[in-house]
């Protein structure tokens, strides 16, 4: 971020977390995007990434103001007005003297996904890692059984999106109608996160959803339909539920749009993280297994190399709770800065909840 774009104010953390800086526009989609979605199920696979990648060089232009992959701003800003007492404020983030957590998700976009789900578990059961697997409800077949035997294995289920249409955040009268269908599978499944599709986001109207903890936001991430950063590599809170974003490149991003042929941004971006007390959440899709697996087997056996006994490793859900049932463990001025619903905050979502009731329930 560059330093005549924004200038840091404590005051004011949610106009980065939230993203404000960026604007009301950015919550929504653009008529060419829109379009692109409506016409996306007919257009071939290679033309999509090819479409992304032109989108992808426009972007790098656009939003130079936001480094990429690598956005050092919150915590330099963080580091200077803490001074020497950065570490101490910061260490006590974590659980048991751990000094930072990675945590794997991954987003089943499609039915090939769901498919691979069993070769990815088989892979991170080797190395004894656990993940969250985002399943798309109401798209695919969703086999029962296959859910059962995760959530016994000891992973994790998510919710991603309603259909994965690319038209959830369209506009307020789609996501509202939507929204009780997605906290019907929430209930059902007995889910506590949600990533959005494609990352299309706004806090506002998430607050709707019946949700412990959301991941749709990322640190820095240019390359999606909503571009941007919430500038945070640790939770937060927003509103009614933990923000745990993402803070790796996503596996598609790197390797299909970008064409990168190593792990090197992954590794880098890791180390950057972990000397920074950070989150470090990737977010994986089985849907691209047969072209990305190597990558995928070859950052896990890293990590597993270079993860120490700092290192919390656990499902998403479980650093979630860790920040509302646990938060009086948490250093008092990280609970002010990030985990503490602001006056400002509340009043924004108690307006929007009773605008909401006038509007949609009492027709
Ligand atoms: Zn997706």
């Amino acid at each position: 971020m560059k330093d005549n774009v924004v200038t840091f104010n404590r005051k004011n953390i949610e106009y980065y977390l939230f993203e404000d800086y960026l604007g009301d526009k950015h919550r929504t989609l653009s008529l060419l995007k829109k379009i692109y979605y409506e016409v996306k199920p007919i257009i071939p696979r290679k033309l999509q990434i090819f479409l992304r990648r032109i989108y992808a060089k426009k972007v790098q232009t656009k939003y130079k103001f936001i480094d990429w992959p690598i956005e050092t701003f919150l915590v330099d800003e963080f580091k200077s007005h803490f001074n020497v007492n950065f570490d101490r404020i910061f260490e006590t983030l974590w659980p048991n003297n751990f000094k930072y957590a990675f945590l794997i998700t991954h987003d089943v976009d499609t039915k090939i996904g769901f498919k691979y789900i069993p070769k990815l578990v088989e892979l991170e059961k080797k190395l004894g890692f656990v993940s969250s697997y985002n399943i798309v409800p109401y798209q695919y077949e969703v086999d029962k059984s296959l859910i059962l035997w995760l959530l016994r294995e000891g992973y994790e289920i998510g919710v991603h999106g309603y259909n994965h249409d690319g038209k959830l955040f369209w506009n307020l009268e789609t996501f509202v109608s939507r929204v009780t269908k997605i906290n019907e599978i929430i209930k059902e499944w007995n889910v506590e996160g949600f990533r959005s599709p494609a990352t299309h986001r706004n806090w506002l109207w998430m607050q709707l959803l019946e949700i412990k903890y959301d991941s749709s936001f990322s640190d820095t991430d240019i390359y999606e339909p909503m571009p941007g950063g919430c500038f945070s590599i640790w939770p937060f809170r927003m509103g009614k539920f933990i923000e745990l974003p993402y803070t790796l490149p996503q596996d598609h991003t790197l390797f299909q749009i970008l064409r990168k042929k190593d792990i090197e941004i992954w590794k880098q971006k890791f180390q950057f993280l972990k000397d920074n007390y950070g989150l470090i959440l990737v977010n994986i899709h089985p849907d691209y297994l047969d072209k990305n697996y190597h990558y995928i087997e070859e950052f896990y056996y890293w990590v597993k190399e270079n993860m120490d006994s700092t290192c919390w490793h656990t499902l998403p859900k479980n650093v979630a709770k860790r920040f509302v049932e646990h938060l009086e463990e948490v250093h008092s001025t990280l609970q002010k800065l990030l985990f503490e619903v602001t006056p400002k905050q509340f009043k924004i979502i108690k307006k929007f909840l009773s605008e909401i009731r006038l509007r949609y329930e009492e027709k």
